[in-house]
């Protein structure tokens, strides 16, 4: 699925303003907000503003605005002064994706472990 917004998505309410978040960062084609269940010192979501129901979908139809994405995880780390942090795109419920608007994590602010869990 995809478009402009999906009216029972999660995030394209946060888009619309529809449901609070703590947003740290807007530009046209993104918006940047705190992760309600933080699971480090930084954990910022970084989402497009269309939907797309995960990275590689919108990789291939907006590739400018996945490029957008990285470009603003490496703001939000700058902002937060992270000098190391990971982005992650969960992709399919198997990986841990539970809500199906692409969106990157950005988290940093401790050690981080490889392999991930
Ligand atoms: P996923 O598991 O799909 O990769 O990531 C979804 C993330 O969205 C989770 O880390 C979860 O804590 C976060 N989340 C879920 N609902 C809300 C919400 O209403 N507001 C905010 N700010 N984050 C949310
Ligand atoms: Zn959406």
């Amino acid at each position: 699925m995809a478009g402009e917004t999906q009216g029972d998505c999660l995030f394209c309410k946060i888009v619309e303003g529809h449901i609070p978040a703590t947003i740290v960062r807007e530009t046209e084609t993104t918006i940047a907000f705190r992760d309600i269940n933080p699971q480090a010192p930084t954990h910022v979501l970084v989402i497009p503003r269309v939907h797309y129901a995960n990275a590689a979908e919108l990789a291939a139809a907006e590739p400018t605005i996945a490029a957008d994405l990285l470009r603003e995880a490496q703001t939000v780390a700058d902002e937060d002064k992270l000098e190391s942090y990971r982005v992650v795109f969960n992709t399919g419920a198997g990986a841990g994706q539970t809500v199906f608007h692409a969106h990157a994590h950005v988290l940093g602010g401790r050690g981080l472990h490889w392999p991930p869990g």
